[in-house]
């Protein structure tokens, strides 16, 4: 391939080979001016990736295009969020698919195939794939027409739209991009990107609250709910959880930003753990696939016998994240009254200090609510 093609497929074991040949080291792209317009898509791609896709960028030559997606990852490894980094892939991978859709010539979609030990063949309306490839690349897809029992096999061989081809082809890329990272980076890199980097986590912040994604702030288990403490204390003992309780248990703890590794790590005493099927649904349920899941609600917990040990706050509520994020309150404001009590000595400090605070927070709630111009698709080029 040229490099404007590899420009429209860098995640390539081709394209990576390119860049590695390139006369400039990446020191140079990291900090070099000459290095400015890769920089700045790279820092577009992160940013589009959280706000909504990945858009092409017909201004910028494909060299700057090409080198903008390894800074990208760069980027994103700096940052090292697993949020961040699910949609970065999973946005990449869609990106590519936009192109491979367009792409008039097969023989490189064969080849970008041939590069995810796809081996394929032109068929008549579309492809035609190994069932073993064609098992392994749909292993993510949950709609009914891509189980195996759903296709007509003909010689151990399955045949596929482009559409399909192409959507198998991102699944590949997505799943390589998201387990390739976060990268060793040094610690230098980080810094001469710090810009870009406060630009993506503000950013990034910004989404979350938009989606109410605002996250639970410091895990603290003393505020779980009496369902979660109990699946949590029955699969450290060793129990083997029922389906919909390892779900419930997985979205919860998804949902306050335990990692897949440490959740993992938790089933692992499991008496029939199995590593490469628990991270398979782990990383399902926290949306590996582009669908991310919430936990079960309380009349759901109810339904399946999850719901063990309701206590008064329960009332109160209809959803074990409700129950934790009002018992992390209620926590807090204890914690709280609990220090201004000690503090009653410096009373007339406090209240200086007080009448001070809303303006500050006035001024800090009115610069988080709108986004800043960077966060905005208009202003990426
Ligand atoms: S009422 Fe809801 S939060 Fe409380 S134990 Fe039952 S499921 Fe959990």
């Amino acid at each position: 391939m040229d490099v404007a093609k590899l420009s429209f497929y860098p995640f390539l074991t081709q394209a990576a080979a390119h860049v590695a040949q390139m006369d400039s080291s990446i020191d140079d792209i990291i900090t070099s001016k000459a290095y400015g317009m890769p920089r700045s898509r790279a820092r577009s791609r992160v940013i589009q990736s959280i706000t909504g896709a990945i858009e092409k960028d017909d201004n910028k030559p494909d060299v700057a295009e090409l080198l903008s997606y390894p800074i990208a990852r760069i980027l994103v490894s700096c940052i090292d969020d697993a949020l961040l980094t699910r949609r970065y892939a999973l946005a990449e991978a869609k990106f590519a698919n936009t192109r491979m859709q367009k792409e008039d010539d097969s023989d490189t979609l064969l080849e970008i195939g041939a590069d995810f030990n796809i081996n394929a063949t032109i068929a008549d309306k579309g492809f035609q794939i190994h069932f073993t490839d064609y098992i392994r690349g749909a292993a993510g897809m949950r709609a009914l027409n891509w189980k195996l029992v759903n296709r007509r096999l003909k010689s151990g061989f399955v045949n596929i739209t482009k559409e399909e081809y192409t959507r198998l082809l991102q699944e590949g890329i997505r799943v390589r991009i998201f387990n390739s990272l976060p990268l060793a980076v040094p610690e230098g890199f980080c810094l001469a990107l710090e810009e870009y980097i406060v630009e993506i986590k503000t950013c990034q912040e910004h989404r979350k609250k938009e989606l109410g994604e605002e996250g639970f702030g410091e895990m603290e288990p003393g505020s779980f709910p009496p369902c979660i403490k109990h699946l949590l204390a029955s699969a450290q003992g060793g129990v083997n959880l029922a389906h919909s309780a390892r779900f419930a248990l997985t979205s919860f703890l998804l949902n306050i930003e335990l990692s897949a590794d440490q959740i993992i790590q938790l089933f692992g005493v499991s008496p029939d753990f199995n590593e490469e099927m628990t991270r398979y649904q782990v990383e399902h349920i926290a949306g590996g696939t582009g669908t991310s899941y919430k936990p079960p609600s309380c009349s759901t917990m109810i339904t399946y016998g999850n719901c063990m040990g309701k206590d008064v706050l329960c009332r109160e509520i209809g959803h074990p994240l409700n129950y934790y994020r009002k018992k992390k309150k209620i926590a807090a404001s204890e914690a709280d009254s609990i220090a201004v009590q000690r503090q009653s000595s410096t009373a007339d400090e406090q209240q200086s200090a007080a009448s001070e605070s809303p303006s500050t927070a006035d001024k800090q709630q009115s610069a988080a609510s709108e986004p800043p111009i960077y966060c905005k698709k208009a202003y990426l080029k």
